[in-house]
């Protein structure tokens, strides 16, 4: 009886004593990779904006929500009014992803043929619809088509939201393949490039995964807007 309960004894001790150093190895091994994190490499390098216009999507905005989590990216999305209020369920999961969310007008109309009430209305209805929803102001406002003029750019000023366009234009509403998205982006990409990208089309999702990784292999940290205009020291 005595015996059996030495071994007993023994088993547990061994037992212990093995997963005690497992524990250990694993502590060990999570610290010395936080340690060895070189934050301020990090923070160096090279920043890009991912932006994709005129969601929210009823596909399309999850599915690049998941491939930007899975891909460890943020973006910016510039939503339409008249879709946020069809879909404001996917508004707040933009929302709640840590992404950023830009007005891109209500309607979508061309603002350079709306006079300065029309354009006031397309920001400002927008800008309150996102509000409602999330509890948050946008900060950046994109105009549909990129067209604007004097009283566009005023009206946003006046609305504190700053006017953002783009540095690449990858032409995806065209349709054209995913290689030709990847390719446009990759051999024009620099520091603090504004990449625009559309919310509905295939082949952008398409291209997604693999654009992400090729422009982190380049050393290109994915930020949102806001992260871009701090100039470096946060990520
Ligand atoms: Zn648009």
């Amino acid at each position: 009886m005595a015996k059996k309960i030495l071994k007993a004894s023994l088993v547990v001790i061994i037992f212990s004593f093995i997963l005690r150093a497992q524990i250990s190895n694993i502590s060990t091994a999570a610290t010395t990779d936080f340690s060895n994190f070189d934050f301020k490499e990090y923070l160096s390098k090279p920043r890009l904006a991912l932006t994709f216009d005129d969601g929210p999507h009823p596909v399309y905005t999850n599915a690049i929500l998941k491939i930007l989590e899975q891909e460890g990216a943020k973006a910016t999305f510039f939503v339409v009014g008249k879709q946020v209020k069809i879909f404001p369920e996917l508004l707040l999961e933009i929302a709640h992803s840590g992404n950023e969310i830009g007005n891109h007008t209500y309607h979508h109309y061309n603002l350079a043929q709306l006079d300065a009430g029309q354009v006031n209305y397309e920001i400002k209805t927008n800008e309150e619809l996102i509000q409602r929803i999330t509890g948050l102001t946008p900060r950046y406002f994109r105009p549909p088509g990129g067209h604007y003029n004097y009283n566009v750019v005023e009206v946003a000023r006046e609305n504190g939201e700053d006017m953002a366009l783009w540095s690449i234009h990858t032409n995806d509403t065209a349709r054209p393949t995913s290689e030709y998205i990847c390719r446009r982006v990759l051999q024009n990409v620099e520091d603090r490039s504004v990449i625009l990208l559309h919310s509905g089309v295939p082949q952008t999702l398409a291209a997604l995964p693999g654009l992400i990784r090729e422009l982190k292999k380049k050393g290109f940290r994915l930020v949102t807007l806001s992260e871009l205009d701090k100039g470096g020291e946060s990520s």
